[in-house]
């Protein structure tokens, strides 16, 4: 239950440096944002976390952003416990493989799993293979720490999204949150345990940074809807970007520069992000085997209004 989770009184007190060992700062680093003492003792990484897989479940997803956004600490919250385990495990294993691809991951003996949390089985072997590191390390090659494939830029915490998001994110500092396929619970009376609600939707505006994107996909339409009346109805906390800029285009080159105007770049990287989390998530696979449909919405924070 809750009451074995522990949260920090604020994200300044949050220790995240056991999660992400390669990007602790260095004491020049350090800058003392506080006079408080547990905060000017608390150790400090180099940069701050920047994207949120809410609910991640097996950590598809992580796994699949990981190469993509080397320098951006991603982190997965799931509340089930030998679920978040399970991805822990699994971080390890392919961080240490990454640095000695000569070593195969054993993920099927990573602790004990009960039969409905079993990740489906192609998880569990050709799944598991990380992208090939740098062959050749040159002295101008990137650090240890960033080569695209080390996975030293995930993690994962056991934690209830509903509560206390505020207490590990500051204010205005991730560029995205993911909500893939959250739990739809059908009857009204469960409704309150949706993970999309227009209370949780001003605090994820809340921790995040103005221009940063909030991307979610069910395959349940009722949902889909819930989330979309949810974000639009934020009091322009956010707006919705429109399906042609994330489609995926016939004979795609990524350099159609239509939609919202927010620049070609942008565009492709939301494209991508769609693309990933449609097909690299467990559950996307599943909906993909079983023929399902998945319904996609992105969501753009907008900058707060200046203070009159
Ligand atoms: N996002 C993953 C995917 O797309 O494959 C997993 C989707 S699964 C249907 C929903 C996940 O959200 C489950 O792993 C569940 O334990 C987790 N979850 C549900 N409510 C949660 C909460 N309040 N806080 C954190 N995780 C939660």
């Amino acid at each position: 239950s809750d009451h074995a989770l522990t949260y920090p009184a604020s994200p300044s007190q949050m220790d995240w440096t056991p999660h992400y060992p390669s990007f602790v700062a260095t004491k020049s680093e350090v800058k003392p944002e506080s006079d408080a003492a547990d905060e000017a003792t608390t150790p400090r990484l180099d940069r701050q976390l920047e994207i949120a897989d809410i609910g991640c479940g097996f950590g598809g997803l992580l796994f699949a952003l990981a190469p993509k956004y080397p320098d951006s600490l991603i982190l997965g919250l799931e509340i089930r416990t030998s679920v978040t385990e399970y991805v822990e495990q699994k971080i390890l294993a392919m961080r240490a493989q990454a640095k000695n691809p000569s070593v195969q991951p054993n993920i099927t003996k990573l602790g004990p799993l009960d039969e409905d949390t079993k990740p489906p089985k192609s998880e569990l072997n050709e799944d598991t293979k990380p992208p090939p590191t740098n062959p050749d390390p040159s002295p101008t090659a990137v650090s240890p720490s960033q080569v695209p494939g080390s996975y030293t830029n995930i993690s994962v915490l056991r934690a209830n999204t509903m509560k206390f998001l505020p207490n590990l994110f500051p204010p205005t500092s991730l560029s995205k949150i993911f909500l893939c396929f959250p739990d739809p619970h059908f009857k009204t009376r469960k409704h309150k345990a949706r993970i999309v609600s227009p209370g949780l939707v001003s605090e994820y505006a809340y921790v995040m940074k103005p221009g940063g994107v909030a991307y979610t996909i069910t395959d349940v339409e009722d949902l889909h809807l819930w989330m979309c009346s949810a974000f639009r109805g934020s009091g322009g906390l956010f707006e919705e970007v429109p399906g042609d800029v994330w489609e995926e285009r016939e004979g795609e080159d990524g350099l159609d520069g239509g939609g919202k105007g927010m620049g070609e770049a942008w565009e492709a990287e939301v494209r991508e992000d769609v693309r990933i989390m449609r097909e690299e998530t467990e559950e996307g696979k599943k909906v993909t085997r079983n023929g399902g449909q998945k319904f996609v919405g992105v969501w753009r924070r907008v900058a707060d209004p200046p203070w009159p």
